[in-house]
């Protein structure tokens, strides 16, 4: 059961139900326990009544009713009365000699019983009463007419109230768990009628306080959304614009190219469309690769226990004949240093930070690669003496699309986005500094550590 209307009824139905009962039954036993009194007292007076009527005839103890005594005893509209008068050493003196005694013996005060008699059950009080100079016993018994009428009528006295109580109590409460958590059906509704494009907040001041920590965190998600929409979108416009301009620029070269009758031009044309394809496979490259690498997470990409060294191995074997190439000193300084992650995407992120330094380094310069462990962090780091980035456009960088006024022709500003994405899958973090002495870059990225 999840409804949480369901589960307030459900404890609050049987609860109202049980306190009901527990009222009825109380008042039921108050009402009773009156009412019997009552009738006890007038069958106690009544037997002090009979004992009025015995009568000492020379000694001889005789029971004489009066008439209008009689009449009362005989002729009561709804009960039956028996009475018995006798000795304490047990000799009748008069009424129904069968009428049995109680268990206890019966005092001045009198005792009450309930007894049977003549097939009828019956209430009873003993009574001692001292009379004409003697001590006498006596029994006064009526049938429960009177008193089981009485008991129906006190029942439906309270049973009736009392139902109709209990009903109007659950309608009740049917209400009010309704009414109180009708907030959380608006909420709903507001939710489900929703267009996918509207990630506006959801209105928090009518929301009661225990659901506002709700519509804060829904609110929150929402500008989460949001945001990470407008990043795509701007991903998208952007994207299709790097790719726009080489292929506007290919599709001239080629117009161009057609036109040619000069063998040589047209070389120089072809050459030149080539440059154009290069640069739309790279700029595509680079588009697909970060879409990639933000739609990957930590499952779904193979990650497991791997040595930087290695890495950083493999990734210079690619470079070094372009570093070379340009007469750069590409160098290693390697310690072995275990993290998780992807090799196919740190091969990747290390790539890219390699070919920008050979790409920012003039002929003559130096880059150096380093992995190495400090304390329980692993930190990779590519350090050149090229050009740099100047300060200002630092904390820019790794921005996607964002290209300084010092960049080259042919990249679209994708690189370090993705080498940040990378990063951030393995929960790495990654920052650019200037040396502090002479010229150049180093970009660091700090791994956590195997143990
Ligand atoms: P791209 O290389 O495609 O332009 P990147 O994201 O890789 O995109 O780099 C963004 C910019 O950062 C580059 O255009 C360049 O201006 C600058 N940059 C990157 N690496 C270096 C470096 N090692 N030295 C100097 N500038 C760099």
């Amino acid at each position: 059961m999840t409804s949480l209307k369901w589960k307030l009824l459900a404890w609050l139905l049987p609860a109202s139900l049980l306190l009901l009962l527990a009222g009825a039954a109380t008042a039921y036993s108050i009402a009773l326990h009156t009412a019997s009194h009552a009738y006890d007292r007038v069958l106690l007076d009544t037997a002090a009544d009979i004992s009025d009527q015995v009568q000492s005839d020379g000694g001889v103890l005789r029971l004489d009713l009066s008439p209008a005594m009689q009449k009362i005893l005989l002729n009561d509209q709804y009960d039956h009365f028996y009475y018995r008068v006798s000795a304490p050493d047990g000799r009748f003196i008069g009424g129904y000699e069968e009428l049995p005694l109680g268990a206890e013996m019966p005092s001045m005060e009198g005792v009450f019983y309930e007894t049977s008699y003549r097939g009828e059950n019956l209430r009873a009080v003993g009574l001692v009463t001292h009379r004409v100079g003697a001590e006498l016993r006596i029994v006064v018994a009526e049938t429960l007419v009177k008193r089981d009428s009485l008991i129906r009528e006190i029942w439906l006295g309270i049973l009736v109230p009392e139902l109709s109580i209990l009903l109007l109590t659950w309608v009740l409460l049917l209400f009010a768990v309704r009414h109180g958590l009708a907030p959380l059906a608006i909420l709903t509704r507001e939710l489900s009628f929703r267009s996918p494009l509207d990630l506006s907040k959801v209105e928090e001041t009518h929301a009661p306080d225990e659901v506002q920590p709700l519509v804060r965190e829904i609110n929150q998600l929402l500008e989460r959304l949001d945001a990470s929409q407008q990043s795509q979108r701007a991903f998208i416009s952007n994207a299709a614009h790097q790719i726009r301009t080489p292929i506007a620029a290919l599709q001239a070269h080629v117009e161009l190219a057609l036109r040619q009758t000069d063998g040589e031009k047209l070389t120089e044309n072809l050459k030149l469309i080539l440059a154009a394809v290069k640069r739309t496979a790279h700029v595509s490259n680079q588009i697909l690769s970060l879409a990639r690498s933000e739609q990957t997470n930590a499952s779904m990409e193979e990650f497991r226990k791997l040595d930087l060294h290695v890495i950083a191995e493999e990734v210079g074997e690619i470079w070094i004949a372009s570093a070379i190439e340009k007469e750069i000193d590409l160098g290693f300084e390697l310690e072995h240093a275990e993290i998780i992650g992807s090799p196919m995407l740190l091969h990747e992120l290390l790539s890219n930070l390699v070919h920008n330094a050979i790409l920012y380094t003039p002929s003559g310069g130096r880059i150096t690669v380093r992995v190495r462990r400090e304390a329980i962090r692993v930190v990779l780091e590519v350090e050149d003496n090229g050009i740099g980035i100047s300060a200002e456009v630092q904390h820019r960088i790794f921005e996607r699309f964002f290209r300084p006024e010092t960049s080259l022709e042919g990249g679209c500003g994708l690189g370090l986005s993705i080498v940040k994405e990378i990063a951030n899958l393995h929960k790495a973090t990654v920052k650019v500094l200037t040396p502090a002495f002479g010229s150049g870059s180093i970009f660091t990225v700090e791994f956590a550590g195997l143990l």
